[in-house]
């Protein structure tokens, strides 16, 4: 028998960024908040204290701050007619464990998405037609627009302390900035990251090919802050030990730096380490949930009552979380009914590096986010009918970090061991810049999550079984991307060039790093037979429950997700505050 816990107005299930947020935001309401956490508690004292966190086979390679697939995975496959095996060895992506969740590690690219991608298959059948579109692609609007959404872009920007430069200030073009991105009210609270070498050089080269280069947005602080919380920013040190770590210089906005230690201030809010919800639990009509079940650290499983249960714990974590909880139906995609799973989406990745026998770059000095990009290739640029594809992507040139272990590109033909290699790495660190891009993924009738029919984890509930492969419609997109690249980096004249884009028929493979940019299986939309959540991020089914994160997308953006994932838990937490304290039930009625 379960023990049982004091009950509470609101349950967190996972403290990432998304909960943080929403923790913050009902504390304000004055609620009785309490956050549950499956991994450890973590802040920037002690747990990212130098010269600890500096230690990249530790945090780098061997993935410290990331959940340990034994604890927690998921199975994958490419087809339905295929039998998924378990994703045992962190590649692919990396999701995170512990108080700040993956926003602890993140890199901080702070993307706002194009208002047209927020009503992705509206725009693409009123601009090329109903026919475009493959039979198979299931894109769709997400209910809420860009306009909405701008006000709760703006306090994310400003909790963040987003250093940038603003393209598009109340449809006023801003010179140095993004001429493509949606109006925003305000320009960024920081300004640009001082540039690097790879900055300069891919500024010259993609002007000189009419392009409008731009200092990526970055929540890495440029200089001293104090956000709407009061938290304080110091300035990056360009450390070169940012994704995949903690920041030791609280310059990284993250939950910790950014929202987690004002909310500790607040008497109504508390949080519990080492809990894993593993369900929540239904009143009888399956219409209210009234609380959630744990397993604590000692193994014993618990009842925590609450009056709301608001779901954050990552993408395709949130999505099981729902199918373990009987919430929603589960997505079928041969009889194309159900939800729950529906829309899964991932991101298409390309990138070239290039050698310069007569350049340095000091790749050590790098920050998260310290990068140049171009966006005129974003959804909004391309001619799809012209093109023959549906998706968009920006490039960028990068320096992140120099840490020897996974920062030592060769050119192609170096010997991978011994003396050679040696040599090839001796005359080479430091010698070389990458340009990469960044894109959309669609989604597809076939590329969904469902519970797995064999394996299951330690405490005996099914795993998530991810069924997903690359479709030709978004390799058609990244061989766009590879000819954009191709010209850039050639205007460059390196001495050696290494491009490496995936080539049409390529198969998804887990184990390169892509991106932990997955989305959609618990998506919003405007209509209970196709989405999972209202445009409140509230499930249709189970009203007091809200169910946050990049699992909301039907399908993924051609930029990093937090802005958007943050800007609806604002929205969510809004919509709560105004409209459902005072009216519980559903906020739309289907
Ligand atoms: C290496 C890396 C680099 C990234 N870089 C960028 C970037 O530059 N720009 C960008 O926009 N995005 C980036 N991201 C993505 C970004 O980190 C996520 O969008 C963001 O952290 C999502 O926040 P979240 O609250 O939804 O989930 P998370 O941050 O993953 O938090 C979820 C929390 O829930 C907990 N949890 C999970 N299951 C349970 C359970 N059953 N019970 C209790 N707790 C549970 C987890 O332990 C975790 O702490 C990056 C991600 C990674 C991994
Ligand atoms: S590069 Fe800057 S933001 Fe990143 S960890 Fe180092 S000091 Fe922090």
């Amino acid at each position: 028998m379960a023990q049982q816990q004091k009950a509470v107005d609101v349950v967190l299930v996972g403290l990432g960024w998304t909960n943080a947020i929403m923790g913050m935001e009902l504390a304000q309401e004055g609620l009785n908040v309490l956050a549950l956490e499956r991994g450890e508690d973590r802040d920037t004292v002690p747990d990212f204290a130098y010269p600890k966190m500096a230690d990249e086979l530790t945090y780098g390679v061997r993935y410290k701050l990331m959940v340990k697939p034994a604890k927690s995975t998921i199975t994958v496959r490419h087809s339905l007619t295929e039998t998924a095996v378990p994703y045992r060895h962190l590649g692919s992506f990396l999701p995170g464990d512990g108080v700040g969740g993956a926003g602890t590690h993140w890199n901080g690219h702070t993307w706002r998405p194009m208002p047209e991608e927020l009503r992705l298959r509206s725009y693409v059948e009123e601009t090329f037609g109903k026919n475009i579109m493959p039979m198979d692609m299931t894109i769709q609007d997400y209910g809420v627009s860009y306009e909405e959404l701008e006000p709760h872009f703006d306090f994310f920007d400003k909790v963040l302390g987003v250093s940038g430069k603003a393209g598009n200030i109340n449809g006023k073009i801003q010179a140095g900035g993004n001429p493509f991105e949606g109006p925003r009210s305000n320009e960024y609270p920081l300004p640009p990251l001082k540039r690097t070498l790879n900055d300069d050089l891919f500024t010259e080269a993609a002007k000189a090919q009419g392009l409008h280069p731009f200092p990526l947005p970055s929540s890495n602080a440029s200089e001293a802050y104090t956000n709407p919380y009061g938290m304080q920013l110091g300035p990056c040190n360009f450390c070169g030990f940012c994704e995949r770590y903690g920041c030791i210089n609280y310059s990284k906005a993250s939950p910790q730096t950014s929202i987690l230690g004002a909310l500790k201030q607040h008497k109504n809010f508390a949080y519990r380490t080492g809990c894993e919800v593993i369900k929540v639990n239904l009143a009888d009509d399956k219409k209210t949930a009234i609380g959630v079940t744990y397993i604590d650290g000692n193994g014993e499983e618990v009842f925590q009552p609450a009056k709301i249960v608001v779901v954050g714990t990552f993408a395709y974590n949130n999505v099981r979380l729902l199918l373990l909880s009987g919430i929603g139906q589960p997505y079928d995609p041969v009889s194309n009914t159900g939800t729950v799973g529906r829309n899964y989406a991932y991101q298409m990745m390309g990138g070239a590096t290039l050698f310069f026998k007569d350049k340095v770059f000091n790749p050590f000095i790098g920050a998260g986010s310290n990068a140049t990009t171009v966006d005129d290739f974003a959804i909004n640029q391309i001619d799809f009918a012209k093109e023959g594809f549906i998706g968009g992507s920006y490039l960028l040139a990068a320096q992140t970090n120099g840490q020897p272990i996974r920062n030592l590109p060769l050119p192609q033909g170096s010997p991978s061991w011994g003396t050679g290699w040696k040599k090839a790495a001796k005359d080479y660190y430091g010698h070389s810049m990458t340009i990469s891009s960044h894109g959309s993924n669609m989604s597809y009738r076939d590329c969904y999550l469902s519970l797995d029919p064999n394996y299951k984890d330690n405490h005996g509930l099914p795993l998530l079984r991810l069924t997903f492969d690359w479709k030709e419609n978004d390799l058609r997109m990244t061989q766009f991307m590879k000819n954009k690249v191709g010209a850039l980096a050639k205007g460059l004249n390196p001495d050696f060039l290494k491009m490496s884009f995936k080539d049409i028929g390529t198969h998804y493979d887990v184990r390169p790093y892509q991106s932990t940019h997955n989305v959609g299986g618990a998506i919003m939309g405007t209509d209970p037979k196709t989405s999972v959540l209202n445009r409140y991020q509230q499930s249709w089914d189970v009203h007091n429950v809200f169910v946050l994160g990049s699992s909301s997308f039907p399908q993924n953006l051609q930029y990093n997700p937090t802005m958007l994932v943050g800007a609806l838990a604002y929205w969510s937490a809004k919509a709560i505050r105004e409209q459902y304290l005072k009216h519980p039930g559903p906020l739309v009625q289907a």
